[in-house]
């Protein structure tokens, strides 16, 4: 049956939820395909989330990149054509408020981390009800390891937030290295006073140890040369963990964050120039793919591989502002932004038996909707939380039944506290962004623009205008209620349910 996204009636699922498109067939079909597999293997399934850091959407090549891009990707693309790969799956402009909805499934208006805490910062988790504390609740056992940036605090750590261990770093790459380094910062390289200075700075130099409800303990301080060896270290101890994990009957939920391919990347040494571009950033990706590689081995040796869901994403679009350490993505501007560049993100979604393989989907996909989909695929739906509004969508069924098609209607671009704009269909409709100059190919916008808004609004066909350059608007006045609508309703849920900020300063 046909389908299309614009003329599709909306049901209320509850006043604190997102009203869906209800596919009656499509949620029967992919519910007794779950049972299935449930009466079949007596288990709930384990959840597997690869997050890469500013990773683009074209960098792989399932996508357009990999070789053309001088840096091949083997095994996502491998990955991608086992199972359901997405070509619009929305993140949000910038790390911690994606991570942070993805732990929530509420937008970053809704659980306050409105922009990434820097440098010790106070501000994060702490106070929401996480992925990791329901699957922990309904029996898993929970794993984090590498980047997390959604607070140092000792409350918004993850082994406070629903984690029965973490090993990793709690901020950014570039917070660890760039003062260290003379090309990026000689001031303070090269000043002994300076460097004091910093180093003095509350915020920990070091990646950790944790285990749940404890304090976070110093493994090693984070220098160039051991930043270069992190993504390895972390990979190893996912594997070991997928390893320990296949020889128990617990279903688990592993959270691996990589440290790459933030800025500034310093390849571990087996990688140097191992990619046809010769360039750091390039370099990274091949370590990357050869993670996933890692890490889908483990589950395949293990047996595991048919019991896992996979997710592989990335927290935001490239950081133009960096160029060269950043890269491919085909859409206008960049991370920092409500362009597409910032916010639409690669995703590939694959279960062997359960996702169909060889399946692209440009169903509407946002990072809140892991919540629901994740808590609905381990039986644990009833938990989603009542006393808060939750923004994503149970997405369950779109992964699993045969050509499954997305619940979602709106895609809602919010930059900070401004609402930016709103897409349904093949259509997005602009009511404020961030400035970015087409003259500067070097630094289109990203954090660097500044605000701007359209008293008219602007409207971009993203099927014949995927780079947002031509406002179709006059032509398409038609439109305008269905977008204005779903606008209204959703900005309206704020009355009843107020924003959060949950950062010490409003930026
Ligand atoms: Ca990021």
């Amino acid at each position: 049956m046909p389908f299309d996204p614009i003329v599709a009636e909306t049901t209320r699922v509850a006043d604190h939820r997102e009203p869906v498109i209800a596919h009656a067939e499509q949620t029967a079909a992919a519910r007794a395909r779950l049972e299935e597999y449930r009466s079949k293997h007596g288990r709930n399934p384990n959840f597997c989330w690869i997050l890469f850091d500013d990773v683009g959407w074209g960098d792989f090549g399932c996508y357009g990149g990999g070789v053309a891009v001088g840096a091949p990707t083997p095994n996502i693309d491998r990955l991608a054509r086992a199972g359901l790969l997405l070509t619009s799956c929305y993140s949000e402009p910038s790390c911690s408020p994606s991570r942070a909805t993805l732990m929530t499934g509420r937008l970053p208006m809704r659980h306050g981390l409105l922009r990434p805490p820097m440098y010790g910062e106070p501000g994060g988790l702490q106070g929401e009800v996480t992925i990791a504390s329901l699957l922990a609740d309904a029996g898993y056992t929970t794993q984090a390891v590498g980047k997390w940036h959604m607070g140092e605090n000792r409350e918004s750590q993850p082994q406070h937030v629903g984690f029965d261990d973490f090993y990793g770093f709690l901020s950014v790459s570039d917070m660890y290295t760039e003062w260290r380094d003379p090309y990026f910062f000689p001031e303070i390289a090269y000043s002994e006073e300076r460097t004091k200075w910093i180093e003095n700075q509350p915020f920990n130099k070091c990646f950790v140890h944790a285990t749940r409800g404890g304090d976070a303990e110093d493994v090693e301080e984070v220098t160039i040369p051991v930043l270069s060896t992190l993504d390895d270290k972390w990979a190893a101890y996912s594997e070991d963990f997928i390893k320990r994990m296949g020889g128990g009957d617990k279903p688990w939920f592993l959270y691996h964050n990589t440290r790459g391919a933030h800025f500034d990347n310093y390849p571990l040494e087996k990688y140097l120039g191992s990619s046809p571009a010769k360039h750091p950033y390039k370099d990274t990706i091949i370590e990357l793919d050869d993670i996933v590689g890692r890490l889908v081995a483990a589950l395949r040796e293990t047996g595991q591989l048919e019991h896992t869901m996979i997710m592989v994403s990335s927290d935001n679009g490239p950081e133009m502002e960096t160029w060269p350490d950043a890269a491919y993505t085909p859409f206008r501007c960049a991370k920092g932004s409500t362009w597409e560049g910032g916010v639409r993100v690669p995703a590939i979604m694959a279960w062997p038996g359960m996702i169909d393989a060889d399946h692209a989907s440009d169903g509407l996909f946002n990072f809140s909707d892991l919540f629901p989909t994740t808590l609905a695929l381990a039986g644990a739906h009833a938990s989603i939380p009542d006393d808060r509004f939750i923004d994503g969508v149970d997405q369950s069924s779109f992964l699993l039944a045969p050509d499954g098609r997305s619940h979602r209607k709106y895609h809602y671009y919010w930059l900070q506290t401004m609402f930016s704009a709103v897409r349904c269909g093949e259509y997005k409709m602009m009511l404020a962004s961030i400035s970015d100059d087409s003259r500067d190919v070097m630094n289109p916008g990203g954090f660097t623009g500044v605000e701007q808004k359209y008293p008219y609004g602007r409207l971009y066909n993203l099927y014949l205008d995927p780079k947002e350059t031509h406002s179709y608007l006059i032509r398409k006045l038609a439109y305008i209620e269905a977008f204005t609508s779903g606008m209204s309703h959703h900005l309206r849920t704020f009355g009843k349910y107020p924003p959060k900020n949950a950062m010490s300063r409003p930026s």
